[in-house]
C-alpha cells in the first residue's frame, strides 16, 4: 500500500499488527482519527499506554486487575475454596458472563503444548498447587478447552494433586470437541458448568 506520508504509514501498519485487522481496516481507522479532535486521539492514545503500563496481575489467580489482589478473589462473599482453572483471561470473562459461576478463578496462562515449546513450567501450575495445599482447596474445577492440549493439562495437573484431599472436576462436554471456550454461547458454556463431571470418568 503507497501512501502519501510515512506518518500515515507507520500509523497504519501499526495497527495492521492487531489481530484481525488487514491494511484496508487499518487505513479506515487512522483516516477515523484523522477526522477526530487531536484532543481526542491524545486521549485515545494515553488510555492504550497507561493500560499497558500500568497494568496488573491478581498475585493470587493471576486476572488482570488494578490492584494486588482481583475483584473476585477479593470478593469474600464468593467461594474462595471452589477454583475453576481457566487458559487465559478471556476465559474468566466468557465464564463471568453466564453469571453460574462463585466460585474463584486460576488463570494458567496457557497450556502444555509440546509441538508449541510450551511446558508446565511456562504456566501457573506450581502456585495452583501451592494454592490449593495452602487455602485447603475443596474443588477444582477444570474449564479448559476441549482439545488434546486440555486434556494433557488436566491429566498433568491431576497427576500433581492426587493425594491432596481436593475434588477435582471438569466441566461437562457441552461443547464440540476441539471447539474453543471463548466463543461458546453462554447457555452452552453455563450448561457445561452445571452439569460438570468429575475428571477421572473421562481424562483416561
Ligand atoms: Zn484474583
Amino acid at each position: 500500500m503507497q501512501l502519501s506520508s510515512s506518518l500515515l504509514e507507520n500509523a497504519v501498519n501499526e495497527f495492521a499488527k492487531l489481530p484481525g485487522i488487514g491494511k484496508k481496516s487499518a487505513l479506515r481507522l487512522v483516516l477515523h482519527l484523522l477526522k477526530e479532535e487531536e484532543s481526542d486521539v491524545k486521549k485515545f492514545s494515553d488510555a492504550i499506554a497507561k493500560m499497558r503500563s500500568e497494568i496488573k496481575y491478581c498475585k493470587k489467580c493471576f486476572n488482570i486487575s488494578d490492584a494486588d489482589l482481583c475483584d473476585i478473589c477479593a470478593n469474600i462473599s464468593r467461594k474462595q475454596k471452589q477454583i475453576c482453572v481457566v487458559e487465559n483471561i478471556r476465559d474468566v470473562i466468557a465464564i463471568e458472563n453466564t453469571q453460574q459461576f462463585n466460585g474463584v478463578y486460576h488463570v494458567l496462562g496457557g497450556i502444555i503444548s509440546p509441538l508449541d515449546g510450551v511446558g508446565p513450567e511456562q504456566l501457573h501450575i506450581d502456585e495452583l498447587v501451592q494454592r490449593v495445599k495452602n487455602d485447603e482447596v475443596e474443588e477444582l474445577i477444570f474449564a479448559l478447552n476441549p482439545n488434546i492440549q486440555g486434556d494433557t493439562t488436566i491429566f498433568y495437573i491431576q497427576r500433581k494433586l492426587q493425594d491432596l484431599p481436593c475434588k477435582i472436576t471438569t466441566i461437562a462436554r457441552g461443547i464440540a470437541f476441539g471447539g474453543e471456550l471463548e466463543y461458546a454461547d453462554e447457555m452452552t458454556l453455563g450448561r457445561s458448568l452445571t452439569n460438570r463431571l468429575p475428571v477421572e470418568n473421562y481424562v483416561k
